[in-house]
């Protein structure tokens, strides 16, 4: 999608830090950190939000979901960490394009709403 922003970070269009890239997926460092480690997964393909996953995207989030271990190891997240994804206006979702949120590197209050 040519006017979102996630899109233009997956095309390099706009610059960011990243974690982790295969084909299928990117993973780079939130702009405005609620953690001291605070990444962003997300898939290359266009999803709106999580409210938008269909049957055919089974295989992709299980790439996804496979790669969030992958990436807390990296980062040392030993202690533990929090995956989060929000979803439309109640869910507070502020970018279009499904992201999951990991989250890390410091006790994190137990608050989820
Ligand atoms: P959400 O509110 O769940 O849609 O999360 C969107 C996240 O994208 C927020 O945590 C923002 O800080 C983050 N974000 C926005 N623009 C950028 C950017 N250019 N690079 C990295 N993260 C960004």
């Amino acid at each position: 999608m040519s006017d979102c922003l996630f899109c233009k970070i997956i095309n390099k269009e706009i610059p960011s830090l990243v974690v982790y890239e295969d084909d299928l997926c990117l993973a780079f460092r939130d702009i405005a950190p609620q953690a001291p480690c605070h990444i962003l997964l997300i898939p290359k393909k266009h999803i709106p939000s999580m409210a938008e996953v269909c049957d055919e995207d089974a295989s992709l989030m299980a790439h996804l979901m496979t790669k969030i271990p992958l990436i807390a190891a990296k980062e040392a997240l030993t202690g533990g960490f929090r995956v989060v994804t929000n979803s439309g206006e109640d869910g507070a979702q502020s970018v279009k394009h499904l992201h999951f949120h990991i989250l890390g590197g410091k006790a994190l209050s137990g608050q989820m709403g």
